[in-house]
C-alpha cells in the first residue's frame, strides 16, 4: 500500500519570519498525521530554520535543488551533503523551472539524482510535458525519455525510496489542471515505465506526486485516481489554509 505524500514547493516565495510562521501552523494541525506523509521544500537559505520549526513533528523538510558534485569551485551552488547538514532529507530534482528556465538536461538531473542517493537524500524527480507537446500527441514519449534518461544506470535498489512527480507544465502555475483522467492517465504510463526498467514490485511500492493547479477543491478528485500517491503542490502551498485543505482533502 503507497502512503500519500503532499509535498509543498515554495519556489523563491516568502521571507524568513513567513516561513517559520507557515511551518509552525502545519505542525500544530497535521504535524502528528501517520496516515500519510506532508513535506515542505522552502528556499535553500529557510532550510534549518523551517527544519528548527518542525523538530519533534512528523512533517519532512527538503531543499528545492541540488549541485551534483559534493564540494568544489562551484560558486553559488550548493551541494547534498550541505543539505543534509542543514536538517533536509528529501531534494527535488529537474522541476520543470529548472528544466525550462534553466536549462537543466536529463543527463543533468541523473547525475544530481545520483548525487543526492549517493548522500542519503531522498529524490523526488519531476517530469512533465509541455502544452505543445501534448497536443502533438507526445507525452509518453517526452515523460518517457524524461524518466529514462533520469534512471539511466541506476537499478532499483539503490532507487530506494524514490518519488516521481508528474507535472504537466502546462498545469503549473496556471489555474489548469489536467483533468484526472488525463493525470491517471500518465500516472500508469509512468508506472510501466518504472516496471520496465527497474521491476513490477519497485514500480507497485513507488509513488507518483501529480502537480500542477492543485487545490483545495480539486485535490480529492485527482487524489482519488489509482496511481497518484499524492501532489506536488505550488502555489496553493504557501499559506497554511490551502495546503491544509488539500492534506485534508477526505474530510471536506
Ligand atoms: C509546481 O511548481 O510544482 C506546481 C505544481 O505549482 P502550482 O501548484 O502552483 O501549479
Amino acid at each position: 500500500m503507497r502512503r500519500l505524500f503532499i509535498a509543498g514547493n515554495w519556489k523563491m516565495n516568502k521571507d524568513l519570519a513567513g516561513s517559520v510562521e507557515l511551518a509552525t501552523a502545519l505542525k500544530a494541525e497535521v504535524g502528528d498525521r501517520t496516515d500519510l506523509d506532508i513535506g515542505v521544500f522552502p528556499p535553500y537559505v529557510y532550510v534549518p530554520a523551517v527544519a528548527e520549526a518542525l523538530r519533534g513533528s512528523r512533517i519532512i523538510v527538503g531543499a528545492q535543488n541540488l549541485h551534483p558534485e559534493p564540494n568544489g569551485a562551484f560558486t553559488a551552488e550548493i551541494a547534498g551533503p550541505m543539505i543534509r547538514d542543514v536538517g533536509a532529507t528529501h531534494v527535488l530534482i529537474g522541476h520543470s523551472e529548472r528544466r525550462q528556465l534553466f536549462g537543466e538536461t536529463d543527463a543533468g538531473v541523473n547525475a544530481k539524482l545520483k548525487a543526492a542517493l549517493g548522500c542519503g537524500l531522498k529524490p523526488i524527480v519531476c517530469v512533465g510535458e509541455t502544452l505543445d507537446q501534448r497536443q502533438a500527441g507526445d507525452m509518453e514519449a517526452v515523460v518517457g525519455e524524461q524518466l529514462n534518461g533520469a534512471l539511466a544506470a541506476l537499478a532499483a535498489d539503490p532507487l530506494g525510496d524514490l518519488v516521481v512527480a508528474y507535472e504537466p507544465v502546462w498545469a503549473i502555475g496556471t489555474g489548469v489542471t489536467a483533468t484526472p483522467e488525463q493525470a491517471q492517465d500518465a500516472h500508469a504510463f509512468i508506472r510501466g515505465v518504472l516496471a520496465d526498467r527497474c521491476g513490477a514490485e519497485f514500480a507497485e511500492a513507488t509513488r507518483i506526486q501529480y502537480g500542477g493547479s492543485v487545490k483545495p477543491n480539486n485535490a480529492a478528485e485527482l487524489l482519488g485516481q489509482a496511481d497518484i500517491d499524492g501532489a506536488l503542490v505550488g502555489g496553493a502551498s504557501l499559506e497554511a489554509d490551502s495546503f491544509l485543505g488539500i492534506i485534508r482533502h477526505k474530510e471536506a
